[in-house]
């Protein structure tokens, strides 16, 4: 999963873009919810929400490091697609 660090912005420009609908506003800034992020795997080849965000907030998320396996596991099981 991605993470969104506090220099969000709260733009909302990355929220329509998530294939998985992995991004709502939070309290104070936007946030992803981890169990829903593929990292745009199985839609698309680079993470959308990094592609058009204007400050660069969204690295790796360092406690929820997932290989390429486990996220396409991950998109199978939220999607219904193999
Ligand atoms: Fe959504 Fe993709 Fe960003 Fe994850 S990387 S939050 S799936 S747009
Ligand atoms: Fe925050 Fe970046 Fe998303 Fe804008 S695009 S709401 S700055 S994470």
């Amino acid at each position: 999963s991605l993470i969104i660090t506090d220099e969000c912005i709260n733009c909302d420009v990355c929220e329509p873009e998530c294939p998985n609908e992995a991004i709502s506003q939070g309290e104070e800034i936007y946030q992803i919810d981890p169990n829903k992020c593929t990292e745009c795997v199985g839609h698309y080849d680079e993470p959308q929400c990094v592609q058009v965000c204007p400050v660069d907030c969204i690295p790796k998320d360092a406690n929820h490091v997932e290989s390429e396996d486990m996220l396409w596991v991950k998109y199978e099981k939220l999607t219904g697609n193999k």
